[in-house]
């Protein structure tokens, strides 16, 4: 098969292993630029091209949009698709899962668990939000967001007030959550191919730190999941529409919550952690996937 892999760099961990996943099963992957593609976008036949050659002959996609170029890589996406190219996760998914209040909503209809969560416009709301939360300690997260930067601990009422005034008063989108101590700055990342959880990893905060992100210094081991984890994650990556995706968890007191279903959930944290070859499932998906008509 000619798999297309929609990412603006070669050289990236998971980049790399997709495409060395496909050549040991002796398909034939395409590194794709989506900021370099244009489109024609008509009726008898819709084209995408790229530096002056047409891009044609895919059996697949695999999205790998970073959350800056959304729009523009959605854009491409839904082209491939329009052209009736398989992709491994579908535009629409993919713009859903980007919009974390929008993904919490949908998840909320199905009855999967997640941490109470308020969001407001107006600083007068405020005391009657943070009410409706439970009161502090709070979190508070911008929704343009990524990687735990815009992602605020506010210890006391008066803290989460301030802090909430002043991204308001940047005209920025928030919403507040309560604080789940009890997961001792650690989350679950679930990584869901189709039905299933295939890994999992544990990634604990550094010393003195309630982000859990590896990028903000995270460390990442193996964990066993419950049924009720496994579940949850194949539940909410489900509700997203996504068929590859990292599904983020707080393990609470009153079970798994869901923080973040993730559309383009990386590699490199998960193989290392697991020692699996997560790129290679995922090949493996799309072959079947492809063969049953996706
Ligand atoms: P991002 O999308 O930027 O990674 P997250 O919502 O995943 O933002 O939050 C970053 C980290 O902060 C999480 O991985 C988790 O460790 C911690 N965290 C987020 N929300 C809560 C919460 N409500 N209670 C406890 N810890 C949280
Ligand atoms: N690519 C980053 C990571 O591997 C952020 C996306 C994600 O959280 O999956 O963690």
């Amino acid at each position: 098969m000619k798999i297309g892999i929609l990412s603006r760099n070669a050289n990236l961990y998971s980049t790399r292993r997709l495409m060395e996943a496909c050549r040991e099963r002796d398909h034939e992957p395409e590194v794709i630029d989506v900021l370099r593609c244009y489109m024609n976008i008509n009726t008898l036949k819709p084209s995408i091209h790229s530096k002056g050659e047409i891009l044609e002959g895919h059996d697949a996609v695999i999205p790998r949009i970073g959350a800056s170029v959304t729009f523009y890589g959605c854009a491409v996406l839904r082209q491939f698709e329009t052209m009736g190219v398989y992709a491994v996760n579908g535009s629409d998914a993919i713009n859903r899962s980007r919009d974390k209040l929008r993904s919490l909503q949908l998840l909320s209809g199905r009855q999967i668990g997640m941490p109470i969560t308020g969001f407001a416009s107006k600083p007068d709301d405020i005391k009657d939000l943070l009410d409706m939360v439970g009161g502090a300690p709070v979190v508070i997260k911008l929704l343009e967001g990524t990687q735990g930067i815009g992602v605020v601990l506010a210890e006391t009422r008066k803290a989460a007030e301030s802090v909430i005034e002043a991204f308001l008063g940047l005209k920025a989108n928030i919403m507040v959550q309560e604080f789940i101590e009890e997961a001792g700055g650690a989350d679950i990342r679930c990584f869901v191919i189709g039905d299933q959880v295939i890994a999992a990893m544990k990634r604990q905060a550094a010393e003195g730190e309630f982000r859990s992100n590896l990028h903000r210094g995270g460390s990442a081991t193996l964990v066993e999941l419950t049924e009720e984890e496994r579940l949850t994650a194949v539940n909410a990556a489900a509700a997203m529409g996504l068929h590859v995706a990292g599904v983020d968890l707080l393990r609470s007191k009153r079970g798994p919550l869901v923080m973040e279903v993730n559309s383009s959930p990386g590699l490199e944290g998960i193989e290392t952690a697991t020692g699996k070859d997560v790129a290679g499932m995922i090949i493996d998906y799309i072959e079947q996937q492809v063969k049953s008509g996706g």
